[in-house]
Formats: structure tokens, C-alpha cells, sequence
């Protein structure tokens, strides 16, 4: 059995998040690909991230209509940051000895993971998924040593999605500047947003 987890802030959660995890998906034949909102990011506390139940409940509305996607509470309900190696650990446990997870990132992502708390361990913990993202590219990070080992055992993974150049942080300056989101979130998020005074300026 093997399980998808596309990890993420998705503040909001866009359709480059949703392409990225269907095509892992179809890819790697994945029986589920589990989107796991994160709780506190480490990585960015420079700004305040809008409130977990927000995001937890875009991204609920975003993936209803796939039966291969679900979503979990699983770094929200953990006290604390929210490290990817813990949760890895602690899905791992769940889904038994059987179950082989892909974790699906951005090319961004990918290029910034050794910089990840226990990166070595985390890296050869589970399969990892690096798809192709707008304005980002990975071969000169796939050329260092580490990386590169773990390409070469077969840990990584490059995909080439469908490019879509959104972004979280554009979605919500164009919801600050009134600008329209419309097709670049699913139509109930984009919903959400206004429904609940979100990214207002
Ligand atoms: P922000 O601008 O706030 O950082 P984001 O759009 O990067 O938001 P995240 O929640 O940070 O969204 O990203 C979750 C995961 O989805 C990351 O692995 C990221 O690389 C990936 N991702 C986000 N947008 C895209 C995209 N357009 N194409 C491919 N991958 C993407
Ligand atoms: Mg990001």
C-alpha cells in the first residue's frame, strides 16, 4: 500500500497544491494522499499564519470531491512545532509496516529539506516526491552530496506537474488588493475566504 502525504500551510490551499497531489497520485499509484495542514510551521513564524481551523476547513473543502484525498488533524492536534519528521513517524506507526509513504513537495521545498530538523533520518524514512514548480529549479540542489546520495538510493523522486504559477502568498495579497482568486482556488474556498473576512487588508 502506498499512501501520499502533501504537507502544507495551505494558507489558503490553491489549485497548484491540488494538481501537484493528483499527479503524484496517478504517478505512484498512491491509494490516498492524505493532506496534513500543519499547526505551528517553524519556518514561518515571520508572519502570523491564519488560524489552523481556517485551514484545516479550506482544505476539507478543497479535496471533498476526490475519494483518493483526506486530510488530516494530525500536526494541528500535536502541541508544539510542527516537524515533518514526526509526523512521518507517527503515520508510519499508524498505517503498519506495510503501508510505503510518498511525501509529495514543491521543487521549492525540496530545495530547502537538509536544512529540516533530523533531515538525514527524515530522508530515509519515507519516499519523497519533488514536483516541478513555477519559478523554481532543483538541479544545481540535487548536485550536493547529500541530496544527491539520496536520489541515487532512490528516496527521491522528480515529477513534472502541470505548471501552475499560484501561490499561497499571492492569493492572499490579491485578496488584500481586491483583486479576483477566482480559478485559482476551488470556487467553496474562495467562498470561505470571503465568508469569513480572510486576508483582508
Ligand atoms: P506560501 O506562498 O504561503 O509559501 P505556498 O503556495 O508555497 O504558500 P505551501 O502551503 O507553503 O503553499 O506549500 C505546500 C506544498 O505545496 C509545498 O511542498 C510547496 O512546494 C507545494 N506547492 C505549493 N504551490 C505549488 C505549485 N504552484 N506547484 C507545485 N507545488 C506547489
Ligand atoms: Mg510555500
Amino acid at each position: 500500500m502506498r499512501i501520499g502525504v502533501m504537507g502544507g500551510t495551505f494558507d489558503p490551499i490553491h489549485l497548484g497544491h491540488l494538481v501537484t497531489a493528483e499527479a503524484a497520485r496517478h504517478q505512484f499509484s498512491l491509494s490516498q494522499v492524505l493532506f496534513v495542514p500543519s499547526g505551528q510551521p517553524p519556518h514561518k513564524s515571520d508572519r502570523a499564519v491564519t488560524g489552523a481551523e481556517h485551514r484545516y476547513l479550506m482544505t476539507f473543502l478543497a479535496i471533498a470531491s476526490n475519494p483518493a484525498f483526506q486530510i488530516s488533524r494530525i500536526e494541528i492536534d500535536r502541541p508544539g512545532h510542527s516537524y515533518t519528521f514526526e509526523t512521518v513517524r507517527q503515520l508510519s506507526a499508524e498505517f503498519g509496516a506495510t503501508a510505503e509513504l510518498y511525501f509529495i513537495t514543491g521543487a521549492d521545498v525540496m530545495r530547502d529539506i537538509l536544512s529540516w530538523h533530523r533531515a538525514q533520518e527524515l530522508l530515509q524514512a519515507c519516499h519523497f516526491v519533488a514536483a516541478s514548480r513555477p519559478g523554481f529549479t532543483l538541479e544545481h540542489y540535487l548536485a550536493k552530496e547529500d541530496l544527491a546520495r539520496f536520489r541515487s538510493q532512490g528516496n527521491i523522486h522528480l515529477i513534472s506537474v502541470p505548471a501552475m504559477a499560484i501561490s499561497s502568498s499571492d492569493v492572499r495579497r490579491r485578496v488584500g488588493a481586491g483583486e479576483s482568486i477566482r480559478y485559482l482556488v476551488p470556487d467553496a474556498v474562495e467562498n470561505y475566504i470571503y465568508k469569513n473576512k480572510l486576508y483582508r487588508a
